[in-house]
């Protein structure tokens, strides 16, 4: 079922390679849309190497199988870790498709990731953009997921623009210490691509749409 979301999200990852690897030169070593449209690929290739049915929670770790076993850098352990942490943490729940199982998933991807990276909120990192992600489902007090999705869109965007402002505190990045203000970072921009293809592709194809963007 989720399998069109993951296609559409390492789509515009492959995408948005030079865009990312662009950003990464500013604060780092440049390679960050290379390591994640290599992500997304390595996912790609498995899910069509893959025959027979997949839970969502096994299509999750599947792709984070992908990006751990292909991708250097921060971002493979990263995202690997992240996806496979939330795939576990949807397998014992009931995953319908609601705020409530895409709130466990990213409390549980946030988890994995600040356990590895050992970053928190305003870091300058992918969890700038994911936390405040996190919060919108696990808050969402009944409301739409249409319009939660669309929030979060909104929110992403506005939270990559943030990281500008932000002085990186891990990862390579972090050696520019002050330099780094004036930059988005990479990590951020390519969770917040992620989340705005998967949330336009829930929303299209098993949602009645909000107002649109
Ligand atoms: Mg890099």
């Amino acid at each position: 079922m989720l399998k069109g979301a993951v296609k559409a999200g390492a789509a515009a990852l492959i995408k948005e390679r030079d865009y990312l690897s662009e950003l990464d030169a500013k604060i780092g070593d440049g390679d960050h849309g290379l390591n994640m449209a290599r992500g997304a690929q390595s996912a790609l290739e498995a899910l069509d190497e893959h025959s027979g049915a997949l839970t969502v929670s096994e299509l999750i770790k599947l792709v984070g199988e992908a990006f751990l076993m292909n991708v250097g850098g921060s971002a493979g352990p990263l995202y690997g870790s992240g996806f496979i942490a939330g795939a576990k943490a949807i397998d014992s729940s009931e995953a319908a498709l609601d705020a409530k199982t895409i709130g466990l998933f990213l409390h549980e991807f946030n988890a994995a990731v600040k356990k590895r990276g050992k970053a928190e909120l305003g870091d300058k990192t992918m969890l700038d953009v994911l936390i405040p992600l996190e919060k919108i489902f696990v808050e969402s007090e009944g409301k739409p997921l249409a319009e939660l999705l669309k929030v979060g869109r909104e929110t992403a965007r506005n939270a990559v623009e943030y990281t500008k402002e932000l002085t990186a505190r891990r990862g390579r990045a972090s050696y520019l210490g002050a330099r780094s203000v004036g930059h988005i970072d990479p990590g951020a921009a390519s969770a917040a691509i992620l989340y705005r293809e998967i949330s336009l592709y829930i929303e299209k194809n098993f949602l009645t749409p909000a107002q649109p963007d």
